[in-house]
């Protein structure tokens, strides 16, 4: 069985003091509400400025939180100016990194090629890829709705072995921001497939042990349903993840 896993992709907001006040306040809130702590997995993807000080306050607290960056290089070292090696995150208690987000594909000209190569780097420092796929409006009227995305998962596991962790994230790239979220159903038919293509890949035990998030206009409001399909196990949440409330009432989901 698969626990679910409730990952909160803040993006380039909330600087490191804010991020600290959230952190604390959004434990705060679970505790509050009797949480039960272990049901789901929660997880943060901050700010690289941010991470060193969540990493403080959740080891000093005792924050049942997972901590995971935006993004890495693909390189362990050396002279690449302004980039981030998994070597350092990873010393940072880093567990998860988001690769190949649609933002990254689209403003940062990541190609499948740079995605596999930043799974592999991910890998390789032990810390949890959480692949990002997804097609665009115009990819779903032209080829429907998996074609795009499981080809892109197809290429990011290029080279990966079958007892690797990995998380995949499936985020139609139109229902990112846009208040329309997928269906249900059209989450759960991509997720199918996607989990198909981790099997071919990896093998049948990768396949039945790997969480399939589902991403893209996720609130409170429509994440049980989500959470009901099966093989859709969580969430990769962007705006609703920076209102304690609103992401507290998505990490406490009944189906
Ligand atoms: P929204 O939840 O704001 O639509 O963003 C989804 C996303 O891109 C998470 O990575």
């Amino acid at each position: 069985t698969r626990i679910p896993l409730i990952a909160g992709n803040w993006k380039m907001n909330l600087d490191h003091l804010q991020a600290v006040a959230f952190v604390q306040k959004l434990h705060w809130t679970l505790k509050d509400a009797k949480h039960e702590e272990g049901s789901v997995e929660v997880a943060v993807f901050p700010p690289f400025t941010d991470i060193r000080s969540v990493q403080t306050l959740i080891d000093a607290d005792k924050i049942p939180f997972a901590l995971g960056a935006q993004d890495l290089s693909a390189h362990d070292s050396g002279a690449y100016t302004g980039e981030v090696s998994g070597a350092f995150l990873s010393k940072l208690d880093v567990g998860y990194v988001i690769i190949g987000h649609s933002e990254r594909r689209e403003y940062h000209a990541e190609t499948d090629e740079v995605v596999a190569s930043k799974v592999s780097a991910a890998l390789k420092h032990g810390i949890v890829p959480v692949i990002c796929v997804g097609e665009t409006a115009e990819d779903l009227e032209k080829h429907g709705a998996s074609a795009v995305p499981a080809g892109q998962l197809e290429a990011a596991l290029d080279g990966v072995s079958a007892d690797a962790d990995i998380v995949v994230a499936y985020e139609p790239v139109w229902a990112i921001g846009s208040g329309q979220a997928a269906t249900p159903q059209q989450a759960q038919d991509v997720c199918a497939v996607l989990r198909e293509v981790v099997a071919k890949a990896l093998g049948a035990d990768a396949a039945a042990r790997t969480r399939i998030l589902y991403g893209g206009s996720v609130k409170a409001a429509n994440i049980a349903g989500f959470m009901r399909e099966p093989d859709v196990d969580g969430a990769l949440v962007g705006g609703a993840s920076l209102v304690v409330d609103d992401f507290a009432a998505i990490i406490r989901f009944q189906k």
